[in-house]
C-alpha cells in the first residue's frame, strides 16, 4: 500500500556499528560521519526516493550502553516529531536492537506510522558492507508503506520488533522472528504482508515512560545452586523472566518450587519464557512444567525474552495493581504473543 501525500521520513541515528570508524580499540561510534556518509551515497540523492531528515544523538553510542532512559529518549523524540514525518528510521547497533524494538513497541502506544530500526553488522565506511542496503530500503519501506508498528529492518527482511531476536553475530542475517512470520519481505519485488500488520488505532500517539524497576532474567540449567536463586529472589526484586526448559519445565526439586512460590506469595512476577527461541511455553504439558505452573509462575506464551522484560517494564511504568499486570503479561498488547 504506497503512501500519497508525502511528508519526510525522519532518520534518527543513535549509534552503533553502521556509524562507527575504525579506532585504536575498535569500532566506535563518530558523530558526524554518518550525515557526511549519506550525502556521498548516489541512491538516497535520487528523486524516487523518499525525502528524508537525519539527527543524531549528540553522543552515539555502541548499543552495548542503551538503558531504558535511551529507549525514552528515542520514544519522546519520535512523540515530538510525529506530525512532522510519515515514518521514522531508528539507526541502532545491533546488539540490544531486540530490547529497544521491543521497549518502543510498548512505550510507543497508538502509534499509526513506521519506525524501523535497523543497523548493519559492518559499517557504512567498509567498502564491502551491509549498511548501505540496510539503510536505503528501511528509507524506502518507512517512505512508501503505511505500517502503523515498531518494525526492525534487516538484509532484506522486515520483522515485527517485538518478536526478534540477534541470532547471529557475523552473518548479515543478524535476526531471526522465530515465533511470528516475517512482515515483509524486500527482492525484486517489496512484499508486505498486510493481513499480518496491527491494526491502527483511532487514539492519539501516547508515550508510556519507563521508571526504573528491579528485574531480573534466571535461566535455569542442571546443577544450578539454589542459595543463588534464593539470593536473587530478594527484595528489591519486582519482576523476573524465568528462562525455562522446552515448553516450559524446571526441577521438581521441592526446594526449588518452594523458594519460587515464596517469591510470588512476596509480589515478585515471575513470567516463565523457554530457552528454546523457536517454542510456545505450555506449562500444563508436563508434570514438570505443572508443577511450575501451581508455584502462581505466569506462561509467557511464545514472547521472546527481550519483549517479556520490556513489558515488564512497561506495565509496572503503569503503575497498575499486581493482579491486573500479570493479567495483561497473558495478552498479546501489540503483536508480541500468540495467545
Ligand atoms: N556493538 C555494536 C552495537 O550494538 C554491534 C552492531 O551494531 O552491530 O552497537
Amino acid at each position: 500500500m504506497p503512501k500519497h501525500a508525502q511528508k519526510p521520513v525522519c532518520i534518527l541515528a543513535t549509534g552503533g556499528t553502521i556509524s562507527m570508524q575504525k579506532t585504536a580499540h575498535g569500532y566506535a561510534p563518530m558523530p558526524g560521519f554518518l550525515k557526511n556518509a549519506m550525502a556521498t551515497i548516489p541512491e538516497l540523492q535520487n528523486p524516487d526516493m523518499p525525502t528524508y531528515v537525519i539527527d543524531e544523538f549528540e553522543k552515539p553510542i555502541d548499543s552495548a550502553n542503551m538503558t531504558p532512559e535511551h529507549w525514552y529518549r528515542i520514544g519522546d523524540y519520535i512523540k515530538k516529531n510525529d506530525g512532522e514525518y510519515s515514518g521514522f528510521v531508528v539507526l541502532h547497533g545491533t546488539d540490544t536492537m531486540a530490547y529497544s524494538a521491543s521497549a518502543l513497541s510498548f512505550m510507543l502506544e497508538n502509534l499509526k506510522k513506521p519506525v524501523i530500526l535497523t543497523g548493519s553488522q559492518l559499517p557504512l565506511f567498509e567498502t564491502r558492507n551491509d549498511a548501505r542496503e540496510n539503510l536505503i530500503n528501511a528509507l524506502w519501506i518507512a517512505g512508501n508503506y503505511v505500517i502503523p508498528e515498531v518494525c526492525v529492518y534487516f538484509n532484506t527482511k522486515l520483522f515485527r520488533g517485538n518478536r526478534v531476536k540477534k541470532i547471529d553475530a557475523s552473518s548479515f542475517s543478524a535476526f531471526a522472528s522465530p515465533n511470528f512470520p516475517t512482515l515483509g519481505k524486500i527482492g525484486t519485488t517489496i512484499r508486505i504482508r498486510q493481513e499480518l500488520l496491527l491494526k491502527p488505532s483511532q487514539n492519539d500517539l501516547h508515550l508510556q515512560k519507563f521508571q526504573p524497576i528491579h528485574a531480573g532474567i534466571l535461566r535455569i540449567f542442571p546443577g544450578m545452586s539454589l542459595d543463588m536463586i534464593q539470593q536473587m529472589l530478594q527484595p528489591p526484586l519486582q519482576a523476573l523472566v524465568l528462562q525455562s526448559y522446552g515448553v516450559g519445565t524446571a526441577p521438581e526439586d521441592p526446594h526449588f518450587l518452594n523458594l519460587i512460590e515464596k517469591a510470588v506469595s512476596q509480589g515478585i512476577v515471575i513470567v516463565n519464557c523457554s530457552q528454546c527461541s523457536y517454542a510456545k511455553v505450555r506449562m500444563s504439558d508436563y508434570a514438570a512444567g505443572s508443577a511450575l505452573l501451581d508455584t502462581g509462575v505466569i506462561s509467557g506464551a511464545d514472547m521472546t525474552v527481550e519483549a517479556a522484560l520490556t513489558k515488564l517494564f512497561y506495565l509496572f511504568s503503569k503503575k497498575l495493581p499486581l493482579d491486573e499486570i500479570k493479567h495483561r503479561m497473558k495478552l498479546p498488547l501489540c503483536g508480541e504473543l500468540t495467545e
